[in-house]
């Protein structure tokens, strides 16, 4: 695909940036993290795989997206999967007026869908502003960024998103994908559900357990 190879080159070098984000201790185990669901279009074909994988994994939920479609977010937790806040509309955060309310929408909008208080927070586009930063740790919400991606926010099959993901896969790899296209490049967040099967076996085959974050 044209563009790919650059754009490639463009996360080798996000790679390397200090936000990037190992389990600790990393343990024989990877976390699957899905961001900007839930969705009609995808959150429910992943739920699926990772069901017959018998995996857990961490969902960072967008607020609107949790209003719009709270019945998908109760069946997350419901599945036993962690829930964490990805903002309420997927705005960059230097764009915020109030990111206190930001905040408090998108923790409300979760725990009445969920029942659950949200522990884990990943800003859009994994950057942070000053002002969410401090709010995030004022609300005791651990900031959880990432060790390795599908690039799965671009129109790709889903055979390149597993090979550029099992690329990534070793003891602690905390893993990004996405279960909606809304904000991204890609009209369907499909792809991502469909190449968890290859995903999930290459990290059992590695001896890694895919888990939910959390104690
Ligand atoms: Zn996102």
């Amino acid at each position: 695909m044209p563009g790919f190879r650059q754009q490639l080159d463009t996360l080798e070098r996000w790679r390397r940036l200090p936000a990037l984000e190992e389990l600790d201790p990393p343990g024989a185990r990877v976390a699957l993290t899905f961001d900007d669901g839930p969705d009609p279009d995808a959150t429910p074909a992943v739920l699926e795989a990772l069901e017959a994988a018998g995996a857990r994994a961490t969902f960072f939920l967008v607020g609107e997206q949790v209003e719009a479609h709270p019945e998908l977010a109760r069946e997350i937790a419901a599945r036993g999967h962690a829930v964490g806040m990805h903002s309420h509309s997927h705005v960059e955060q230097d764009q915020l007026s109030d990111p206190r309310a930001d905040f408090d929408a998108t923790g409300a909008a979760i725990r009445r869908a969920t029942g659950l208080d949200a522990t884990f927070y990943r800003p859009p586009f994994g950057r942070f502003s000053e002002d969410t930063y401090a709010e995030c740790l004022r609300r005791r919400l651990a900031p959880v960024y990432w060790s390795g991606w599908g690039c799965d926010w671009e129109p790709i099959p889903p055979a390149r998103i597993a090979d550029v993901a099992v690329r990534d896969l070793e003891p602690g790899t905390i893993l990004l994908l996405h279960d909606s296209a809304r904000y991204a490049y890609r009209s369907s967040a499909l792809p991502t559900a469909q190449a968890l099967p290859d995903i999930l076996a290459a990290a059992r085959q590695r001896g890694l357990e895919p888990v939910a974050l959390g104690p």
